[in-house]
């Protein structure tokens, strides 16, 4: 379950090289992001503080997401582009 708004679905994005170590997990409706060995605050509902708790009116609500903008330079160089 999602410790943020309760969603059922659930993503495996990682899995730690050492078996049994960790794992990454996103929820499919608000994209909370977490690793298992987060303190509980983080990883589970019970403990995920009220106040950032979020419903789907608030995840309906939320802004977009900025877009990265463009390199001010070529980012292998470190120059400035003119
Ligand atoms: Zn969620």
């Amino acid at each position: 379950m999602c410790p943020r708004c309760a969603w059922q679905e659930l993503h495996r994005l990682a899995t730690s090289p050492v078996p049994d170590t960790w794992e990454v997990w996103q929820c499919t409706r608000c994209l909370y992001t977490w690793r298992t060995t987060e303190p509980a605050r983080r990883s589970s509902r019970e403990a995920y503080p009220e106040r950032f708790r979020m419903t789907q009116s608030d995840i309906d609500a939320a802004p977009e997401v900025p877009t990265v903008p463009p390199l001010a330079g070529d980012a292998r160089t470190g120059t400035e582009s003119r």
